[in-house]
């Protein structure tokens, strides 16, 4: 072995060694993306505080309750899916939503029954059932059990709670009525 033999050796072993940790931090970057989808979104009051506005703050972290009929999704009759809006989790369809005449938007049932859990609470002297997004833990409203069939249950949201997610019909719908008017 001569000397540029030796030298061309060291600087091939050195360029195997460098792709290799790019490779494995590569691997180890992409990992909790990809699972970042159904995995909990855990963040401290002071994130949460930078992220949301000061009422959806309130509603959704310190269990607050928005005035009735005032939300934005209690008379919204698009179709589509109502998602978290602290971590953006698929909740609802607009399928299962129904006018109960509460004066919040209301669901006779969630997307599935994992996306949504519930606790007991028993403030304000009456006990109630809170239903909470699983992923992130936001307060989203309360289940009853005055509602209509099948379930008979009454997901009782506070828009502030939600986001919506139009569906491609509507999408559809307003490039066809373009192509009508040219
Ligand atoms: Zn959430």
């Amino acid at each position: 072995m001569n000397r540029s033999t030796v030298k061309l050796s060291y600087l091939s072993a050195a360029v195997l060694f460098f792709l290799l940790t790019v490779h494995s931090t590569v691997a180890q970057e992409n990992r909790p993306k990809s699972e970042s989808t159904s995995e909990s979104v855990v963040k401290s009051e002071e994130e949460w505080r930078g992220c949301l506005t000061p009422e959806e703050f309130r509603i959704l972290r310190e269990k607050g309750t928005e005035m009735a009929f005032t939300g934005k999704y209690n008379k919204h009759n698009e179709k589509g899916v109502y998602t978290c809006a602290g971590c953006g989790a698929e909740l609802f369809s607009s399928e299962t939503k129904y006018d109960s005449g509460s004066g919040w938007p209301s669901f006779w049932k969630p997307i599935s029954d994992e996306k949504v859990d519930t606790e007991t609470d028993n403030s304000l002297f009456m006990k109630r059932t809170e239903i909470l997004c699983s992923r992130c833990g936001g307060h989203l409203g309360h289940m009853f059990e005055d509602g209509p069939r099948p379930t008979g249950l009454r997901y009782c949201v506070n828009s502030v709670s939600l986001g919506f997610e139009p569906q491609e019909v509507e999408v559809e719908t307003v490039s066809k009525e373009k192509e009508d008017s040219k």
